[in-house]
């Protein structure tokens, strides 16, 4: 039997290049030169997952077989007998994904060739057109199809329509408020101007982000059926899922849910009973590719598709590790994309890259992305800005009560 190549060191890198907080994991071996990189990013309480990774897991990983990713994910998630949480899930996905970086570079191979192989050449994207009144959001969407997108995400005011003067009791306290009616409102006129704009060739998509009580979401899904939505997104908090078979008996207008999802106990039911049409978790928050890629698969035997959780708070590994599930998953839908600024093409190379709609990853093996680690520490992690209140993790309804955010 051949030497196994092991473990010698799990680094984590904090970096913030665009203002937001990443966390990396870099795993070295006893092959000199041969290294992993993996995405554990819970930009709002980095410090916990950089905790679990330097702390808890760095002294049990040290010495293994960095071939055995499943086992290593399986007693990771056990090791400290309490599992599931986001902090840890993150931890373990950084891990997980520099492992898969790892095996892809000892056979030469990209990661979506280890996986089955590519099932289409690039993934489609949708970007997140905003703005104060319809007519800019038209405008802001119009960019992106220019540019040569095909799914576009659209809103009004930010996340639960933060347009109208708010009359709080007294005393209230700070927070980022918001109205569910007015923003529920307004959300079926944006629709109405948006489809009658852009006809019927461009997807467009809506997320909710939780804003609304469960039955004012079944009304928005109804209400913006006519519109034909390629999917409605986080219509509920993941506290009220039941009310998924609501919805369903109500409208037929497309669900995807999952970014907030930590446990597979939360996607099961909606899988099983078909209540959701797209799956979209943020997948370090649920442990990296490897439960990841199980998760795809078992949405493939139910008819929904994948759409994972990409904004700026996936590290461009994160971004590369979606779209390596993206091209090897036959039930791809689309990808959200961040839109990187050039810094990250300069920190990250090998970062993915969008050309007219789609976005391509490249034949390097492994995840094919690198971290220049100099210049990523000139951008040192906040740790004052994600506590700073009100953020806009303090949402508040008129009344001054705390919302989901
Ligand atoms: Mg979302």
């Amino acid at each position: 039997m051949t030497k196994p190549i092991t473990i010698t060191d799990v680094r984590t890198i904090l970096t913030a290049p665009e203002g937001i907080n990443l966390v990396i994991v870099k795993i070295e071996t006893s092959e000199p030169g041969l290294y992993g990189l993996g995405c554990a990013t819970f930009t709002q309480r980095y410090l916990m997952v950089a905790t679990a990774i330097e702390d808890y897991l760095k002294p049990f990983l040290i010495g293994k077989d960095v071939s055995r990713i499943e086992d290593i994910w399986q007693t990771s998630m056990v090791n400290s007998y309490w599992r599931n949480g986001p902090a840890l899930n993150n931890a373990i996905s950084g891990v997980d994904m520099a492992l898969w970086d790892i095996a892809g570079k000892r056979a030469g191979m990209p990661v979506y060739d280890l996986m089955g192989g590519k099932a289409r050449e690039a993934a489609a994207v949708y970007r997140h057109a905003d703005g104060r009144t319809v007519n800019e959001v038209e405008d802001n969407a119009r960019k992106f199809i220019e540019q040569g997108l095909l799914y576009v995400r659209c809103q009004m005011g930010g996340y639960g329509g933060r347009l109208h003067d708010i009359r709080s009791p007294e005393g209230a306290l700070p927070g980022a408020y918001f109205d569910p009616q007015a923003y529920a409102r307004d959300t079926v006129k944006l629709f109405e101007h948006m489809r009658g704009a852009v006809g019927n060739e461009i997807e467009l998509l809506h997320d909710v982000h939780e804003r609304l009580t469960p039955i004012d979401a079944v009304r928005l899904s109804k209400n913006l059926e006519p519109y034909r939505l390629f999917f409605l997104e986080d219509a509920l908090a993941p506290e009220n899922v039941d009310w998924f078979k609501v919805m369903r008996q109500q409208s037929a207008t497309p669900i995807a849910m999952g970014e907030l999802f930590t446990n597979p106990q939360e996607w099961l039911p909606l899988i099983e009973n078909r209540l959701i049409d797209f799956i979209r978790c943020h997948i370090s928050t649920i442990g990296g590719l490897t439960p990841a890629k199980k998760l795809a698969h078992l949405c493939e035997a139910f008819s929904i598709r994948t759409a994972w959780h990409g904004p700026g708070d996936v590290s461009p590994i994160g971004h590369a590790a979606n779209l390596h599930l993206d091209l090897s998953s036959y039930n791809f839908g689309v990808q959200e994309w961040w839109g990187p600024q050039d810094i990250i093409y300069e920190m990250f190379p090998g970062t993915p890259v969008l050309t007219n709609g789609y976005v391509y990853a490249n034949d390097k093996p492994g995840l094919g992305i690198d971290i220049d680690e100099k210049l990523a520490a000139k951008f040192p992690c906040d740790n004052t800005q994600s506590v700073r209140p009100p953020s806009w993790t303090t949402a508040r309804t008129p009344d001054g009560g705390s919302a989901r955010p």
